[in-house]
C-alpha cells in the first residue's frame, strides 16, 4: 500500500495498515481461482467505504425509524431500481448483510421450525443454508436433500421430483457453491407446482452471469431469487432478495425487523455503483467471457489428463476430481497455493474421503477475467496446475517455486481492477 492510498489509515494504525499492504501484494501477484471471489472496481471499493457507514437507517426507503435520511433514501431507492431492471422482477431488498442471512430470511418468511425444506446436499455442490444438517437451517428445519447422477455428475431432476412429491417440501431450494452446470429453472419450477412448495434459486455464484446474459434467468420461474452481491457480481460483500410483487411484503418484513436491525448503508451504495457498471455493455462481454474462459481452462485440464465433475462446465466454474491422481484435494490445494495459484479443496460428488479432507479442487474464471486473461492464456494455466499437481506429488518444492515466479510474472502484466499498480 502505498502511503497515499489510505494515508489516514497509514499514519493512525502502521501495523493494521501492514496488513492491508500485505493484502494488496498478494492478491495483485498472484492467480486467483477461487470461484466465488472477484475484483470490485475502483467505484465500488470507493464506495463502500463512505460516510454512509455512520448512519443507522432501520426500515425501508420512506418508511424509517430514524430521521436524517433524506440521502440514505436515495442510495437505497436507487439500488433497489437498478436491481429490479437489471433481474426483470418486480421486487428487490438490497439489505440482507450476505448470502447465509439472506437466505435465513426466506425461511423466516415462509416456513415454521420444524417444517420441511428441500435443498441440494452440501457434498454434491449445494450450500450450508439449504438445510445442511451443521447449519441452522438444518437445526431448525428438517433438511432433505437432492444429488446429482452418479454417471453423468447432473442434477437428477427425475429424483429430485420424487422426493418433492414424497416430502412436499415448504421451500426448495435450486442452486449452489459447485455446480459447473446450467441449471434448469422452468424444470425446478414444474416440480415446485406439483409439490405445493416455494422455489428459492440461490444465485449467488452465477448472478453477474444471469445480469450479462451468460446463464439463463431464474425471474419468470421462481418465487424468490437470493443472491450475493460479491461473487461473479462484482460487488461489495452483501445480498439482495428478488420476488414478484405477491411476496415483497412477507420478504421485506423477514430482513427487517425480522431477522436484521440497521442496513449497512455504505454497502448499499457499492451494491447500487455495482449494478450500474453491471448494466453496461462491457460487463455483458465480461459474463461471456468468464464463461469462454472457463470452457477453455476446462478443455486444457482434460487434455493434461484431469478428470472433471460432469466433464466440464456451463459456466464459470469447474470441480476437478483428483481421484484418479496421487494427490488428495487439501495437499494439491497447498501446493497451488505456494505456486501463485489460489484455489480451495472441495468435495466431489460421491467423495470417498471426508469433508475437511476430501478429493477435489474447486476453480473458476471469474477473478482472472476480471484482470483482462482470456482464452489464450487457458492452456498455460493448465499447464501450471498439472505442473503443480505433480510437483505436489512428488514434494517437490523447486517447482512450485519455478510456478510461482512464472505467475507473478504474468500477473503483473494484468493489474486487477481496485489495486495498486505493483
Ligand atoms: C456464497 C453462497 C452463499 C452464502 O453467502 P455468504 O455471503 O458467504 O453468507 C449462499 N448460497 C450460495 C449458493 C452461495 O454460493
Amino acid at each position: 500500500m502505498s502511503a497515499s492510498r489510505h494515508p489516514a489509515l497509514l499514519s493512525t494504525d502502521p501495523e493494521l495498515a501492514s496488513f492491508v499492504a500485505a493484502e494488496e501484494v498478494l492478491q495483485a501477484q498472484t492467480l486467483r481461482l477461487i470461484p466465488s471471489e472477484n475484483y470490485v472496481s475502483a467505484a465500488v471499493l470507493e464506495a463502500s467505504g463512505t460516510v454512509l457507514q455512520n448512519k443507522y437507517s432501520e426500515g425501508y426507503p420512506g418508511r424509517r425509524y430514524y430521521e436524517g435520511q433524506q440521502n440514505i433514501d436515495r442510495v437505497e431507492a436507487l439500488a433497489i431500481e437498478r436491481a429490479k431492471g437489471l433481474f426483470g422482477v418486480d421486487h428487490a431488498n438490497v439489505q440482507p448483510y450476505s448470502g447465509s442471512p439472506a437466505n435465513l430470511a426466506v425461511y423466516l418468511a415462509f416456513a415454521k421450525p420444524g417444517d420441511t425444506v428441500m435443498g441440494m446436499a452440501l457434498p454434491m455442490g449445494g450450500h450450508l443454508t439449504h438445510g445442511w444438517g451443521v447449519s441452522a437451517t438444518g437445526s431448525w428445519f428438517r433438511g432433505v436433500q437432492y444429488g446429482v447422477r452418479a454417471d453423468t455428475g447432473l442434477i437428477d431432476y427425475d429424483a429430485v421430483r420424487d422426493l418433492a412429491l414424497a416430502e412436499r417440501p415448504k421451500l426448495i431450494f435450486c442452486g449452489g457453491t459447485a455446480l459447473p452446470r446450467t441449471i434448469d429453472f422452468a424444470a425446478f419450477a414444474e416440480i415446485a407446482r406439483e409439490a405445493g412448495s416455494i422455489l428459492v434459486a440461490d444465485v449467488a455464484h452465477i448472478a453477474g452471469l444471469i445480469a450479462g446474459g451468460a446463464h439463463p434467468s431464474p425471474a419468470d420461474h421462481v418465487d424468490v431469487v437470493s443472491t450475493t452481491t460479491h461473487k461473479t457480481l462484482r460487488g461489495p460483500r452483501g445480498a439482495m432478495l428478488m420476488c414478484r410483487e405477491e411476496h415483497g411484503k412477507a420478504i421485506d418484513k423477514a430482513v427487517f425487523p425480522g431477522l436484521q436491525g440497521g442496513p449497512h448503508n455504505q454497502t448499499t451504495a457499492g451494491i447500487a455503483v455495482a449494478l450500474h457498471e453491471a448494466a453496461q455493455p462491457s460487463f455483458t462481454a465480461y459474463a461471456h467471457q468468464v464463461v469462454a474462459n472457463a470452457k477453455a481452462l476446462a478443455a486444457a485440464l482434460l487434455q493434461k489428463g484431469f478428470d472433471l465433475v460432469s466433464g466440464g462446465t456451463d459456466n464459470h466454474l469447474i470441480l476437478i476430481d483428483l481421484t484418479g491422481k496421487d494427490v488428495p484435494g487439501k495437499i494439491a490445494a497447498k501446493a497451488l497455493d505456494r505456486a501463485g495459484i489460489v484455489v480451495n479443496y472441495n468435495t466431489v460428488p460421491f467423495d470417498p474421503r471426508k469433508p475437511f479432507d476430501p478429493s477435489g479442487i474447486r476453480i473458476g474464471t471469474p477473478s482472472l477475467t476480471s484482470r483482462g486473461l482470456s482464452t489464450e492464456h487457458m492452456p498455460l494455466v493448465a499447464d501450471w496446475i498439472s505442473r503443480a499437481v505433480d510437483a505436489a506429488a512428488k514434494g517437490d518444492e523447486q517447482a512450485l517455486a519455478a510456478i510461482r515466479a512464472e505467475v507473478t510474472d504474468l500477473m503483473a502484466a494484468f493489474p486487477a481492477p481496485g489495486l495498486p499498480l505493483s
